[in-house]
This record gives C-alpha cells, structure tokens and sequence, in this order.
C-alpha cells in the first residue's frame, strides 16, 4: 500500500511540498519523478515481481503524488484518482445499501448530483442539511448513520463548518468525518488536526493550480481504512494516467508559493468588492463582516482566493461576466490566472432550481477564482467591469 516515506513527515511544509513523496530515480538518479508510461510490468519468474504487477493497481509516477500530498495533509495513505468526481464515487463505495450518509447542504453540485441522481439508486440515503449549525448535523444522525461530508469553505457560498464539532457528531454516532479540503488547500487548512478521518481534494484546483489536467485524491491515516480503499482504487479503476499525476506532483511543489499570493489578491479583491456592492452581499471568510470570521480565524491559516458576490440579478451578473478582460470567463478554479463564472448556470446547474434558491445560489451569484496576477491589473479589470452597472 502506498505509505508515506515515514522521514518526509518531519520537513516543513514547503519542503514537503517540493520534496515528500520523489526520491532520485533509480537508473539514472533523475531528480525529477520520471512518467512511468506503461500498463504492466515484467516480472523476474513466476510469482516473483518488483512489487509492481499492472498499472491499475500501481504505479510509481502516481505513488509519489499519493504519498506526497499525503505528507501534506499530515498522514500516511493517499489513493489518486481520475477527477474529483471519481474520488468521492470510490470513497462512498466504503459504504452499502441501507447506509446513511449527512451531507452538507451546500457542496459542489456535481457531489449533490452524483449522490442524488446516482448512489441514492444504489440504496445509500443521504441527509444535506445546513452544517454551519452543527446541531442540525446532530439532529440528523439516524442508527444508519455512517458518514458525515463537508465542504469548507463550501463551493460558491463560502459557508464553514466547524470541523471539530463536526468531528464530534461523526465519532458520537460511530461515523466517518470526510472533508472536501479543495478550496484551503492543506496550506490553509489541516482538517485531520481537527478529527478528520478522509480528506480529499478535486486535485485539478489548486493542488494542480495550472489548470491543466483533471483528478483527484483521497488521503486517510488509518491503515484498515487505507486497506478498503485501495482495493476499490483497483477494483474499481478510476485511476490517473500516469501523465496527469505528474502535473499534479509539478504542481504542488510550488503550492506553498501560489497559496499567500491567491489569498492576498483575494482580500484586496474580496475588500474591493465589499465597498461596490456591500458587505451583506460579499462572501469571503476573511472579511471582518462574514458571519463565520472568528471561525475562519480559528480554523483557518489564511482566506485563499475565492471569493463569491452576489449583484442581485442575472441582467447585472451577465453585465460584469461579459466585460471582464483579465478574469476569464469559466469553470473551474484554483489555477495561477483568475476565473470568473456563474454558479446557477454553470458549477450548480445541476441543483434543481428550488433548491438552489433557497441554498441562496441565486442568478445575481457571480463566483471568483482570484489567481495570482498583479492584483492592480484584476482591480482594475473589475473597475472597468462594473461601468455602467
Ligand atoms: C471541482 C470540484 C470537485 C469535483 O472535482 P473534479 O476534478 O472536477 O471532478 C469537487 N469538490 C469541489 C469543492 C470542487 O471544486
């Protein structure tokens, strides 16, 4: 099972960063983690092998971005897979028929669908309620209970959940707390410090932060736990080529780099933001004014560079998206250049629209991935956006 090299828990952050997971390549002594480009690996006789037999189950390139970003969040087991999607699918095959999962209400919408349009037909039930209250995560634990998922600061809304008191309700019930740690970052935030049992991450965003491949990777600490995962990271298969696992690895030896400077530019953005439209209409957890600030301070070792507003109505949202230069204009976020999108009709068009009203994703939400320009140019570019509005 792919461990952690015990010795790169000891470095510092950014050391691990650049170095956890990667020794020199064997042959040569390549410092850089070569692209093992093969589906199988011969074997020296029969049932004798180098620990590598077919490269669904292993492969070194993957291994090293699994142990790497494991050393990151602070354990010893990651399982790399295809997209973040097909992370969470794996994680939820720890579970069966009849199990209950609470979900908070406000994820990703692709995590919402592939649990409400998908695994609910395999029998698992799913609670979403409000996980900023955790006695709403109390009040909906059932017998069934099995699991507890959060996302914080959560896609587009920027809402936190108190992960120790989220950690407390799981481990009541004899659940799992799993937390989506896409959006701090293990820069930011480290949810196992706080009780987490699997933290996983879309590593597309800014683990990646080029915005150049798609995956995703789960990291755990507990070794029977890590055991059950891996076999269905092989059963079943949804894996990283071993091309998008090396982006990845390329991308988080500068994670320690890109981190301060998104989280910069998203207070200037954030505060900028706040003054035009208001602060009720603001959401970023390192705005004095967020309802959550003590929390995010509490929790959080900086705010990151997303940033969500809320201008009232789709003819004012369509005004801003269409006349930004620098921001571009897409989904995604978390890579070096910013983003600007429309969660209602992109990133959560598949919530049905009643839920996404009352969620408060509405058609004024504009939602902002700041990168790591020269913030003048993206104030700049947001000034010239809003003439006219
Ligand atoms: C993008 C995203 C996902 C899904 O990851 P993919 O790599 O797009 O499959 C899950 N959670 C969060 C918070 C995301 O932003």
């Amino acid at each position: 099972m792919t461990q952690v090299y015990p010795h790169d828990l000891d470095a510092r952050f950014g050391t691990r960063a650049i170095h956890a997971g990667q020794r020199p390549e064997p042959l040569a002594g390549a410092i850089m983690t070569p692209v093992y480009l093969t589906s199988t690996y011969v074997q020296d006789a029969l049932g004798e092998n180098k620990g590598y037999e077919y490269a669904r189950g292993k492969n070194p390139t993957r291994e090293a971005l699994e142990r790497n970003v494991a050393a990151l969040e602070g354990v010893r087991f990651g399982f790399a897979f295809s997209s973040g999607m097909g992370c969470i699918d794996s994680i939820m095959k720890l579970f069966r028929g009849g199990d209950h999962i609470i979900c908070a209400e406000n994820v990703y919408g692709g995590t919402f669908r592939l649990f409400d349009r998908i695994l609910a037909h395999y029998g698992l039930r799913f609670s979403f309620v409000d996980a900023r209250d955790a006695q709403r995560l109390e009040d909906a634990r059932t017998d069934r209970t099995v699991a507890v998922l959060v996302e914080t600061p959560s896609n587009p809304l920027m809402r936190l959940t108190d992960l120790r008191a989220a950690a407390d309700v799981a481990h009541r019930a004899g659940a799992l707390l799993i937390v989506d740690n896409t959006f701090a970052t293990p820069f930011f935030q480290q949810p196992f410090a706080h009780g987490a049992d699997i933290v996983y991450h879309s590593t597309t965003k800014y683990l990646n932060g080029h915005s150049d491949m798609i995956g995703g990777i789960a990291l755990l600490d507990d070794p029977s736990l890590a055991e059950r995962l891996q076999f269905i990271q092989n059963a079943a298969g949804a894996v990283p080529g071993p091309f998008d696992a090396w982006l990845a690895l390329r991308g988080t030896k500068t994670l320690h780099l890109r981190m301060p400077r998104h989280d910069a530019n998203g207070r200037r953005v954030a505060a900028w933001l706040a003054e035009r439209v208001g602060e009720r209409c603001t959401y970023y957890p390192g705005l004095p004014s967020h309802p959550q600030h003590a929390l995010a301070v509490r929790q959080m070792s900086g705010f990151g560079g997303m940033v969500t507003v809320d201008l009232g109505t789709r003819a004012r949202a369509a005004h801003v998206l269409g006349r930004v230069r620098v921001f571009a204009l897409a989904e995604s976020l978390g890579g070096v250049e910013s983003l600007i999108s429309h969660p209602a009709s992109m990133t959560h068009a598949s919530i049905p629209d009643d839920r996404r009203a009352t969620l408060g994703i509405t058609e004024g939400v504009i939602r902002l991935s700041c990168g790591v320009e020269d913030v003048d140019d993206l104030l700049e570019d947001l000034e010239q956006a809003w003439e006219g509005l």
